[in-house]
């Protein structure tokens, strides 16, 4: 008997382009607020996310000149405790949220004093950022180097483990009865200035009176997006190591970010032992090679930092694309044509930001509240506008 050709999918209310950990999250929560939800991606639960570290760290993350963003972090960071618990109850599945804040330490007297300037900008917000002398980080993290010079401690910095919980998302769209297609969106559809659904790039459409645009780093990639709101996103590329903890080896209590003469880099331990190393960051197209240099430099800063990580085996070298804006945050809310949202962006810390994203974008779906915060995140504030007239 010949084998029947797979039903069409019904028609969504809501198309999700992009099952990365953005995407996820909000056919959740948009499933959850009611909305009939399909996510289209050839290979939900990976894209950027499979390469991250997995931190939530608005303060360590906060710099110079990203006020708006901090904000915008912290306000993030406060929705996850609640969000995990609400995606472990529903699925049964761990998140790996580990609530051990994070230090930040100088490998050499340089890097302390550029720990000390940041210092103050995070103070002078109010962030919770305490200085370390190299005694008081050595105690804080015995297993640091006794040649460090000291740093700082954010006791609200936090992690989570950045595929548990994409397998966790995953588990609770199917849970909720979000539908999968696993193919690429070519392009937006859109009609009488209403978006109509999409065009796969085999050409089948699938119908759908809102689309969400959450590819990453290929979010501006996609045909049919209006020019004025095709979202400015970049892919800057990033490697994370992980490292397999031998027989007896000791256990790192906490993140442990760097500056290591004059380069960032950060170890976190999971609950199993293991640590990721990261991250590299370069301008590198499409491209996820994984350069032999990033390699090296990582785990040399790690181990300079940390000498314990000699003893570690390394198990991989994973290369993402981290979704990224001319001002380093992200791209949220409706824009264009009716039915388009955008929620894209997310550079460095799209782990933190999901769980607010998703809530935001289910309001603007569905009229449910927006938290305020999210309202500033708009394409419009790329527009450069006409082009005043000389006096
Ligand atoms: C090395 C590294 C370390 C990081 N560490 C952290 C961290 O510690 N904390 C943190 O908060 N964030 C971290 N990040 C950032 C975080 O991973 C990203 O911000 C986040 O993954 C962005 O999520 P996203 O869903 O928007 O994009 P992605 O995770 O990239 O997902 C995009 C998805 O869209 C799909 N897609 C693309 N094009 C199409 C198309 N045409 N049609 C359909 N689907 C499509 C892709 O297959 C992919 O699954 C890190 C990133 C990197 C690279």
């Amino acid at each position: 008997m010949p084998i029947p050709d797979a039903p069409a999918p019904a028609p969504a209310d809501v198309i999700v382009v992009g099952g990365g950990v953005v995407g996820l999250a909000t056919a959740w929560r948009l499933r959850a607020a009611g909305a009939s939800v399909m996510v289209v991606d050839p290979d939900p639960g990976h894209g950027a996310g499979w390469a991250a570290a997995g931190m939530l760290a608005p303060v360590g993350e906060a710099h110079f000149g990203e006020e708006p963003l901090v904000l915008l972090a912290l306000a993030a960071a406060a929705r996850w405790p609640s969000f995990a618990a609400e995606l472990t109850d529903e699925t049964g599945l761990p998140t790996g949220l580990l609530s051990t804040g994070s230090l930040l330490i100088g490998a050499d007297p340089s890097d302390r004093a550029s720990i000390e300037d940041v210092l103050a900008f995070q103070r002078s917000l109010g962030l919770d950022a305490e200085r370390l002398t190299a005694t008081e980080a050595r105690s804080a993290e015995p297993l640091l180097a006794p040649s460090v010079a000291g740093g700082a401690r954010f006791p609200g910095d936090h992690q989570v483990d950045n595929r548990l919980v994409l397998a966790a998302l995953r588990a609770a769209c199917g849970g909720e009865g979000v539908s999968f297609v696993a193919d690429r969106v070519a392009r937006v559809d859109v009609e009488a200035d209403r978006v109509t659904g999409v065009t796969l790039e085999g050409g089948a459409t699938l119908a759908g009176s809102v689309v969400v645009v959450a590819a990453g780093s290929w979010s501006g990639t996609l045909g049919g997006l209006p020019d004025d709101v095709r979202p400015p996103v970049r892919p800057v590329h990033g490697v994370t190591l992980r490292l397999r903890a031998g027989d007896g080896t000791p256990w790192l209590g906490r993140v442990v970010r760097g500056l290591v003469h004059g380069r960032h880099c950060y170890v976190v331990p999971r609950a199993d032992g293991s640590l990721v190393v990261g991250a590299s960051a370069e301008e590198r197209g499409f491209s996820d090679a994984v350069p032999a240099r990033a390699v090296h430099d990582l785990l040399a800063d790690a181990r300079t930092l940390l000498p314990v990580v000699d003893e570690y085996e390394l198990t991989e070298a994973t290369a993402g694309l981290r979704p990224t804006t001319p001002d380093n945050a992200p791209v949220l809310g409706p824009a264009g044509p009716t039915g388009l949202v955008l929620a894209t962006g997310h550079y460095r810390n799209g782990f933190l930001l999901a769980p607010l994203t998703a809530d935001a974008v289910a309001g603007w779906v569905t009229g449910a509240p927006v938290p305020e915060v999210a309202r500033s995140f708009g394409v419009g504030r790329f527009a450069t506008g006409p082009v005043p007239a000389a006096p």
